[in-house]
């Protein structure tokens, strides 16, 4: 309690006594008790009236305070006042620096409300995007930053990944744009849109020159790879020469796979987002992978199979092929005979699964986040021994990106290695439903 307070109280004690001295005079207690209070209410009510005043009109309480209980109250409230201010003074510098800081971010920057309309965005929008805040303060999005790709995309509501375009106003740029949703239930979403022409050219150069380099060796190889055939297969050939002959052809034969499988990876990253969706026969093609895996193998190693022959996949057929075998016959590559070999293709709770498991040497974990870099092999000289181009896990990570599936490897060295592909749910089909779709294909055509 503050003396305030104490001197309040030595007040009421006093007009008590006051009063009791009135009854002395000839008053009653009530006339008495009246007298003595009624300046006493009266300062309430006019401090009370006065206060509620001042807070009414946002005044600033300030010293001088009146005496007693009021002085207390008056200091609290302007205490709280002052606390308030400075909150507030904090708040504002800090929105300040952050804006400041917004402003010179050098990506695109747009706060969109619930209903997609512009709130906010950073002088970058204005180059990227041509949106200028506050012009465009209150108009939706798609309406200023006009792009088919980039309605679907915010409709999708599926930000994992970047969407990359070319805005209407500026054909020469390449923007990468990203979403992030956030608010209340994440109505409100961020755009992110971040010049990439650079990287974007630079891409399509490295693309374009492996592409045509790829291309271009390949005649002249498959002519060389002619002629040694026909000097291997002449009987006027010499025999001392057939050995450094048969070598040249091994080795041509390996300049080919890498030149294919550089053609393939061209061919994935090229069509980057344009993949021919059709029913996939998943339970068909893996017979036909197993038996080639068979082959290769040559009965040196046992294998598992266990294949859902029920479900199917939305997919491109040669892409999945290519990375299902690239899986199955580097578990029959790197791994020595009498090695067992599981393959697995089945529905799980979050989707279809693509599964090789072998019990092979297993492969070091610092090497497991390398393994889908081009040209990268654990062991460089074991891998082209058995035929390897070091494409094969690059293309695997390719095919699955473009069908919305991702690679997950587990090994442990000494143990044996699993190459699992994690398919979406939205893309799976069973036999019955393929069935449905093609009689309704039939009946519409
Ligand atoms: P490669 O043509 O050499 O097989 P990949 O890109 O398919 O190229 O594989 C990259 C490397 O990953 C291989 O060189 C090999 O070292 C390692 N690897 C792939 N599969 C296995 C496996 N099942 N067991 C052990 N190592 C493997």
């Amino acid at each position: 309690m503050r003396w305030g307070s104490v001197y309040e109280l030595g007040w009421i004690t006093l007009a008590a006594l006051a009063a009791v001295a009135l009854t002395g005079i000839g008053l009653g207690w009530a006339e008495a008790t009246l007298l003595v209070l009624c300046p006493l209410l009266a300062r309430h009510a006019w401090h009370l009236i006065r206060l509620a005043r001042l807070i009414r009109r946002q005044h600033r309480l300030v010293p001088p305070f009146p005496k007693g209980i009021w002085g207390d109250i008056y200091r609290a409230i302007g205490q709280y006042q002052q606390r308030g201010r400075k909150g507030r003074k904090r708040q504002l510098r800090f929105f300040r620096r952050f804006r400041e800081a917004a402003n010179s971010v050098p990506d695109a920057l747009v706060v969109l409300d619930k209903n997609r309309r512009i709130e906010w965005a950073n002088p970058a929008a204005q180059v990227l995007m041509n949106l200028s805040w506050p012009r465009d303060e209150g108009k939706p999005l798609l309406e200023v930053f006009t792009h088919p790709e980039l309605a679907d995309y915010i409709c999708a509501g599926e930000y994992a990944r970047p969407l990359e375009v070319a805005p209407a106003h500026n054909r020469s740029l390449m923007l990468s744009i990203r979403v992030a949703p956030f608010g209340e239930r994440k109505k409100q979403r961020l755009i992110v849109g971040r010049d990439i022409t650079k990287i974007f050219h630079l891409n399509l150069i490295r693309r374009d020159f492996v592409a045509n380099a790829s291309h271009e060796l390949r005649t002249p190889l498959t002519v060389i790879t002619g002629f040694l055939e026909t000097l291997i297969d002449s009987a006027q050939t010499p025999s001392n020469h057939r050995r450094p002959l048969n070598l040249m052809q091994h080795q041509a034969e390996r300049m080919r796979s890498i030149i294919e499988d550089l053609l393939t990876l061209s061919r994935l990253e090229m069509d980057e987002h344009a993949i021919d969706i059709a029913p996939v026969d998943v339970p068909c093609e893996l017979e036909q992978i197993v038996a080639d895996a068979s082959a290769l193998s040559g009965g040196r190693h046992r294998f598992s199979i266990d294949i859902d022959s029920d479900l199917m996949l939305l997919g491109k057929d040669s892409e999945l092929r290519s990375a299902f075998s690239n899986l199955l016959f580097n578990a029959v590559k790197h791994t020595p005979p009498g090695s067992h070999i599981q393959l697995v293709w089945a529905s799980t709770a979050s989707g279809p699964i693509f599964l090789v498991e072998d019990d092979g040497p297993g492969i070091e974990p610092e090497h497991i986040p390398r393994l889908t870099e081009r040209f990268y092999r654990v062991d460089k000289a074991r891998s082209r021994a058995s035929g390897g181009t070091g494409l094969g896990l690059a293309i695997v990570k390719h095919v699955l990106s473009r069908h919305d599936a991702r690679l997950a490897v587990a090994s442990e060295p000494g143990q044996g290695s699993t190459f699992t592909c994690h398919f979406p749910p939205g893309i799976a089909l069973t036999a019955s439903q393929l069935e449905r779709r093609r009689l309704r294909a039939a009946t519409s055509a």
